[in-house]
Order: structure tokens, then sequence, then C-alpha cells
């Protein structure tokens, strides 16, 4: 249904969208996730055709944007991030004018009427846009968007600035929606795209990172950090545990146990050095106590994808660089100058 390839959007020098290419099937509903600044709006703009890329394809149901705009576009209901609402319209005068512009060849009445209920705004048809509450004019921009019976919504952040419940209602309603249209919708709340998106992109500083659905991402991208609880010296555990092939950085987190100490071990990609780390350190005289795997939530490998690794996690392991002060025991060379500062440098 949505085929996109390639697309770059640059600004002058800054590269707001780089390389950005996936495929969207009928019904799907992707979440778009990413945070604030990564590319989401810049590329959802160029799908509707409301931007043009600097390079790259988009094509919408077989149409190609550049080519057939219009085609494109009679296929997209699209609410961008701040709805394009005239808050002196009553709700039914703004959904007629939508209507008119969109040039649509279906009985008018009976159309808006029948997306006023399907989006429960038909108690309010008569009120000014201005005197109603958020929610009900978010719900008034999916209307809009809806005008014309568009197979495709590109719906960008729709639940930004609404209260708790009135997010779980636009989410009912989009996943409503979702049954019938092939939706993307964006966000930079990974909770949101887990509960409304069968498949979820995630973007990072103009590029994908991540495409797939919750469960391939923490499948694939979940590398299994190993905690391993050790009695011995620490420097010497630190220097054993590094020459295990296939470590690729540890850290020391806090013992609830007194006399032993706790390393969490992150194997290079979807190494199993457990067995080589238990003999390493068995072979040197250690007494390893416990050994047990994690894998990452959905969240922890959102935050590692975008730059944020523990930045709030509980368990948030301290690092030292000699006895006393924080360092990061690093496996490779390359990597032993930015390591401890990469929890704290791209939190934004
Ligand atoms: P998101 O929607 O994911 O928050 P955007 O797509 O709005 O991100 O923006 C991506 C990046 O492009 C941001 O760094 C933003 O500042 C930049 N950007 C967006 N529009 C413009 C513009 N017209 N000129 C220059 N930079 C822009
Ligand atoms: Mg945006």
């Amino acid at each position: 249904m949505i085929e996109v390839a390639n697309l770059y959007k640059r600004y002058g020098n800054f590269v707001a969208v780089k390389d950005v290419s996936f495929k969207i099937n009928e019904g799907e509903i992707l979440g778009f996730l990413g945070p604030n600044g990564a590319g989401k709006s810049t590329t959802m703009n160029i799908i509707t055709g409301y931007l043009s890329p600097t390079s790259g394809k988009v094509g919408v149901g077989g149409f190609d944007i550049i080519e057939n705009p219009n085609e494109v576009k009679s296929r997209i209901g699209y609410l961008p991030e701040q709805p394009p609402l005239y808050m002196d319209m009553t709700v039914r005068e703004y959904l007629y004018f939508i209507f008119d512009l969109k040039k649509i060849n279906i009985p008018r009445t009976p159309h808006i009427e029948e997306i006023c209920r399907l989006v429960k705004i038909d108690d309010v048809c008569d009120r000014l846009i201005k005197n109603l509450s958020k929610g009900y004019r978010q719900r008034v921009g999916i209307a809009q968007a809806l005008v014309g019976n568009p197979a495709v919504l590109i719906l960008d952040e729709p639940t930004v600035g609404l209260d708790p419940k009135q997010i779980i209602e636009i989410r009912n309603l989009i996943k409503q929606l979702g049954k019938t249209h092939t939706v993307i919708l964006s966000s930079h709340i990974l909770s949101e795209v887990q509960a409304v998106c069968e498949r979820i992109i995630i973007i990072n500083k103009g590029e994908i990172v991540a495409d797939g659905t919750p469960e391939q991402l923490a499948d694939n991208l979940s590398h299994k950090d190993i905690t391993v609880r050790v009695i011995g010296d620490r420097e010497e555990i630190a220097s054993a545990i590094n020459a295990v092939d296939g470590v690729k950085e540890i850290s020391q987190i806090k013992s609830v146990e007194p006399g032993s100490l706790d390393f969490v071990v992150e194997p290079t990609d979807s190494a199993d050095i457990r067995a080589e780390l238990l003999n390493t350190l068995g072979k040197k005289g250690f007494q390893v106590l416990e050994l047990w795997c994690k894998n990452m939530s959905l969240e922890e490998i959102y935050l590692s994808l975008v730059g944020e690794k523990n930045s709030d996690s509980e368990n948030k392991s301290e690092c030292y660089t000699d006895q006393s002060e924080p360092k990061c025991f690093v496996k490779s060379e390359e990597n032993s100058e930015d390591a401890c500062e990469s929890d704290t440098q791209e939190e934004q």
C-alpha cells in the first residue's frame, strides 16, 4: 500500500531524513517511533505530499507522490502534529468545508454524519471548535482525515497533550480505524505504539534503526546481558572476564550478597558466552556463586537504540575508572573513551 525507498531530506547541510526505506501492507497499523527531532514528521509530511523529498521515492497505492500527487493525496487522510482546525467554525461547518475542499463525489451530509458517529463527535457537531476540549478537537482532526474515505490514515503524534482518559479513547479509536484502514501513527512514546500497533519502525537521527513486530524487535535486538556473581578481587575478575572471547562490555552493579561482586556482561551480537565465562573464571580460581541472563525489555531496547541506554534504569550500573573513581571495564580499546559517557551524553 505504501512504499518508501531511499528517502532523503536535507535542510542545508543538515540531513533530517537519511536513506529511509520501508513498505507497508494494506491493513497494517504501523507505529513510527522515535525521540523528538528523529525525523518522523518530516517523513510523514513527505509521504503525504506536504514536503518534497531531497531524493528518494514514495508510492501510495501504486502511484508516485511526485508524478501523481493528486492520486496519492486522495488515498491519504492526514492528521498533522498541529491539527488544521478553524476555531470559529462549528464542527459541522468545518467538516463540510473540508469535504468541499477535497472535491469528493459522494453525498455530503450522510458521509459527514457517518464520520461523526464513528469518531463519536455527533453530540458536538453544532458547537464551535474553539469551545471543545483538546480530546474532542483531536477527534475532529481525525474526522477531517476520514473525509473522503481514504484507505490510508497518517496520524502524527495524535495523543500529544491529551489527558490519560482521552489518550485511551483516542488509542481505542485508532485501533478501531485500523480494522478498515492502513494506518501510520507516529509517537515518541513506546507504550503508545506497543498498545496500538502491530509493527514498529524505530527512527533515530533520521535513520531507521529497527523494523518489526514488537516480538521480533525483542527477539532480534535483545542481546542477553549476563549477570555473574563472583567472589574475588574486583580488578582481577574484571580482567578475566574481559579476556573471554565475545565480551563486548562489562560493568559492575551493586551486589546484594555480602562478600561477592556482581558484574553485568554484555556479549557481542548473539554470542553465547556463558560456558566460556564460567570456565575462564573457574580456571582462574574465582568462586562463581551465580550466573543468570536477563532479556532486555522492549523499553530497554528502544532506549539503547536511541542512545539513552540505562538512562533511567533502576538497576543502573556503576562504572569505575580505578578503585575509587567511576569507570567502565570495556573490552575493546576503541570503545573505552565513550563508554562511560554513553549513559549521559545523549540524554535529551
Ligand atoms: P520529529 O517529528 O521526529 O520530532 P522532525 O521531522 O520534525 O522530527 O524534525 C527532524 C529534524 O529536522 C529536527 O532536527 C528538526 O529540527 C529538523 N527540521 C525540521 N524542519 C526543518 C526545517 N524546515 N528547517 C531546518 N530543520 C528542520
Ligand atoms: Mg514530529
